[in-house]
């Protein structure tokens, strides 16, 4: 990855994350289904990490998905974000990770649309949404 990488402590994340943005984000936490403000939304922009602003999903690839958290088909880049195996809950599930900062972001699913096929589950409490400015 060509963007440094933002590492923190968890003293100083904690004092710009809501908590509950550092519940989902660090300790990887997930929202209540049907909670996240997200979940709706279909303007078109550019979804954000909201601990360090790296650009993860655009709103092209999102698609309601009825799982109770927004919903993409793919990442903005494929470099934006990483992918981690997470065995917790006793299952197998492919965790994914803000390739920046290293926050919880949420999961990815093979039970997706078209092109991918893919189904990136992901918390809104991870993002933070913005309009494309305009000129
Ligand atoms: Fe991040």
């Amino acid at each position: 990855m060509a963007e440094k990488k933002v590492v923190l402590s968890e003293e100083e994340w904690k004092k710009f994350l809501t908590p509950e943005q550092y519940r989902v984000l660090r300790q990887k936490g997930t929202e209540r289904p049907w909670s996240g403000k997200y979940i709706e939304t279909k303007k078109q922009g550019t979804y954000k990490c909201a601990a360090c602003g790296n650009v993860l999903f655009m709103s092209d690839t999102k698609f309601e998905s009825d799982c109770g958290w927004p919903s993409f088909t793919a990442p903005a880049a494929y470099g934006n974000v990483e992918f981690k195996l997470d065995m917790t809950l006793f299952m197998e599930r492919t965790e994914v990770v803000c390739g920046k900062c290293g926050g919880h972001l949420g999961h990815v699913f093979d039970d997706g649309p078209p092109p991918t096929g893919k189904r990136y589950c992901i918390n809104s409490e991870a993002l933070v949404f913005e309009e494309p400015t305009k000129p």
